[in-house]
């Protein structure tokens, strides 16, 4: 791209991607928290109720704060368009709502956010749509599991909480030879690191609550791909109605304004972390993409050329108790679900799982009992190392 107006360096996106939007005489963004616009006349009535996704009409079907931050985050995949929605699983709901039909197959991950897991395992089938689940280390899985009525692969890379990838490129490429479509959730990665688009995914989505927002302070989502498809995506969106506020569209905005920054230092830190504790005698297991010890480390490299993201995850020496016995001392780092933000959060993964799976769906997770996932936030690195340090000197 040569147009100046148009660039592709990530910081300057999020300082000027949304500048041509709305309320030009504007720095900071205006909020529209209206549901519904007046019409100049008659005839712009029928403009505004018949266009789709016109940004003044009605609030569930646009709104012009969304759009400010649809341009940005388009931008940001290398997208023809995007949508925001009202969560993450909004986004992810309504791509698949959209884009298979009663008596239609996915092949999916046998890892996905657990949500997505349970659309794709208990949802779906009730309306007629089936799904396998593959190993997504394998790309060959992918192409063995595809039937003559598989209409979509989903795919999710990096993925929690082991932090295995697909190959997106891979199998993207035996999609397209057989008329498939593929949806990525880029949550993890985020666009700073993985463009899922230019491997030739069809549709990225995202968990904007993470790292797009960065905060912990807003739920949103994300759909990015072709004007067509991200349009036959939105008229599915507006029945199933995640709708995202003006006020968190704005804050959205707000957060990624520094997303290359934060996800800059979010994969320096996780780095550092992931390298400490895997000289730890206390620790069994490191998992991230970064190391040169995790088995994919070359994929990650490839197709993640910026870094690896802050999420981590590691196993205690010892069982369930020794890990609660650890995280119990934890001073700096707090305990909560969910990753993305500015705060370091740990997470023992068997008890937050806990409720939700059986023993043989943690077994099929591949998630033993001593696992911690761990979300890097921007502390300063040595702090969340000293602190980890001395939560495992407790250990004896
Ligand atoms: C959190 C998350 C989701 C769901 O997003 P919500 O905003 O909580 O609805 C989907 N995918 C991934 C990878 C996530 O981490």
């Amino acid at each position: 791209m040569d147009n100046p107006a148009q660039p592709r360096n990530f910081q300057t996106i999020v300082t000027h991607a949304d500048a041509d939007v709305d309320d030009l005489s504007n720095i900071a963004p205006s909020i529209h928290p209206t549901t519904t616009f007046l019409a100049r006349d008659a005839l712009d009535f029928a403009a505004m109720a018949t266009e789709p996704r016109h940004p003044r009409y009605y609030t569930r079907y646009g709104n012009p704060t969304h759009q400010r931050v649809e341009e940005t985050l388009a931008r940001l995949e290398g997208a023809e368009a995007a949508l925001v929605t009202g969560s993450g699983m909004g986004a992810i709901t309504a791509t698949m709502l959209a884009l298979v039909t009663g008596g239609d197959h996915i092949v999916a991950q046998q890892n996905h956010y657990m949500g997505t897991t349970k659309l794709l395992s208990e949802l779906l089938p009730r309306f007629g749509v089936t799904a396998t689940f593959v190993d997504q280390t394998n790309p060959a899985a992918f192409a063995e599991a595809i039937q003559d009525n598989t209409r979509l692969l989903m795919l999710e890379s990096p993925v929690n909480p082991l932090l295995h990838l697909t190959d997106l490129k891979a199998v993207a490429d035996l999609a397209k030879g057989r008329g498939v479509l593929t949806v990525v959730d880029n949550t993890f990665a985020t666009p700073i690191n993985q463009r899922p688009l230019e491997f030739g995914v069809d549709v990225v989505v995202h968990s904007a609550t993470k790292y797009l927002g960065g905060h912990h302070d807003l739920t949103a989502g994300v759909v990015a791909g072709s004007k067509a498809l991200v349009e036959r995506i939105w008229g599915t969106h507006i029945l199933v109605g995640s709708v995202l506020s003006a006020f968190d569209a704005w804050l959205l905005l707000r957060g990624l304004r520094t997303l290359p920054l934060r996800v800059r230092q979010h994969n320096q830190t996780a780095l550092a972390v992931a390298t400490f504790l895997a000289n730890q005698p206390g620790v069994e297991k490191v998992h991230y993409p970064g190391l040169a010890a995790h088995p994919q480390h070359e994929l990650a490299r490839l197709q993640m050329p910026a870094g690896c993201g802050g999420v981590l995850s590691f196993q205690i020496k010892g069982g369930y108790q020794e890990t609660q016995q650890f995280m119990s001392q934890l001073k700096l780092i707090n305990q909560a679900v969910s990753l993305g933000g500015y705060e370091t959060l740990a997470a023992h993964v068997a008890a937050m799982w806990a409720g939700t799976l059986t023993d043989e769906q943690f077994r099929a997770a591949g998630v033993e009992p001593n696992l911690v996932r761990f979300s890097t936030g921007l502390e300063d690195a040595s702090d969340i190392i000293a602190d980890l340090a001395q939560a495992l000197a407790t250990m004896g």
